[in-house]
């Protein structure tokens, strides 16, 4: 039974695996990382990513997103981590629209009415939110696991290692094989990259659902969400619907040049997996907002470590 400054293997190297293996690191362990794909391959390299609470355990969620809210106002300080604070807007067709996590939100963020909403939407909840460059910051993160003394080896498993270590599942929707779990299953998200206009104010609206996701170089447009659909080649016509709605949204954004398609299969579940099961910690199953709630489930992931 390991104990506390053990050796431990993660597996995955996306956001969740990552933010696990610095937390662990930070708390004494000795971590290895191993991956098929390496961060930069993975679905966290395609998310747009804005910090936005989603999935359910609904009180877990608000938890983990608010401790991560805050992790990130401080990574934004650091430019090479690739966060910033932005100020963006959730759109809701019908009037009084609402978001479930208000208590997510620290003190002073909003959200507050917006009084300035695109033709089509009835209401708007205005906030200041990280948004994180996830090219940039898989690298930083990556970059903090191998400084704190961790390793990052690519590996395709095909089953959870069989070790006196412990070992913390972190393959997302690997689950279905490593965790023989069948009720994680793929949401498509496509979106598609266009230069930087001149865009500081991030957009979405959950419904159809449309995003836009200002960044240092480019603007991410979204998006899809398809259940059980594995296919991870961009559509030519969903691609241009993701523009029609984006410039409906924000005008500048017609005609914007295109830079590339991608597609990234979200690991969707009933609830996030956090739990330990004798010596095999499993965080997976965070859907639409792995980043948001990362550093809130890394810290439990390092609770359940302990005992
Ligand atoms: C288009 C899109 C937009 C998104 N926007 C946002 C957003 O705005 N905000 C937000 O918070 N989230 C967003 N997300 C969701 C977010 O990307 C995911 O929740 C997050 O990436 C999940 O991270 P993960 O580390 O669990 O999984 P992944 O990034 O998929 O990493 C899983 C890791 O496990 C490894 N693995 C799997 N199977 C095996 C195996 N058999 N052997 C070895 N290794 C294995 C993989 O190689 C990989 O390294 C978005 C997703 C998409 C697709």
């Amino acid at each position: 039974m390991p104990t506390s400054e053990q050796r431990v293997i993660v597996v995955g190297a996306g956001v969740v695996g990552l933010t696990c293996a610095v937390r662990l690191l930070e708390a004494g362990h000795r971590v290895d990382v191993v991956a098929r794909d390496l961060p930069l391959e993975t679905t966290s390299a395609i998310a747009a990513a804005v910090w936005s609470p989603y999935a359910k355990p609904q009180e877990h969620v608000v938890r983990w997103a608010r401790s991560a809210y805050d992790v990130f106002a401080t990574l934004c300080e650091d430019e090479s981590s690739g966060v910033v604070m932005r100020t963006g807007t959730e759109l809701f067709r019908e009037a009084g629209g609402d978001v479930w996590w208000r208590d997510a939100l620290p003190p002073g963020a909003g959200p507050d009415q917006e009084t300035s909403l695109p033709s089509g939407y009835a209401s708007g909840l205005t906030m200041r939110t990280p948004v994180v460059e996830m090219p940039v910051y898989l690298r930083w993160l990556a970059a903090r696991v191998e400084a704190l003394g961790g390793t990052i080896t690519r590996m395709n498993l095909s089953a959870l290692p069989d070790t006196d270590a412990m070992v913390v599942n972190a393959s997302g929707i690997g689950s279905r094989l490593l965790g023989a779990d069948h009720t994680v299953a793929p949401v498509r998200g496509q979106v598609v990259l266009v230069e930087q206009v001149g865009l500081d104010h991030w957009w979405i609206e959950s419904e159809t659902p449309t995003y836009i996701v200002p960044r240092s170089r480019d603007v991410v447009l979204g998006g899809t969400a398809i259940e059980a659909e594995w296919s991870r080649t961009p559509d030519p016509a969903t691609a241009r619907t993701i523009l029609e709605r984006a410039a409906r949204i924000e005008p500048r954004l017609a005609g914007a040049r295109v830079l590339r398609h991608k597609v990234g299969l979200r690991p969707s579940r009933a609830t996030v997996r956090l739990e330990r099961e004798d010596d095999v910690i499993h965080c997976y199953g965070h859907g639409g907002c792995g980043v948001t709630v990362s550093w809130g489930c890394a810290d439990d992931v390092v609770e359940l470590a302990r005992g």
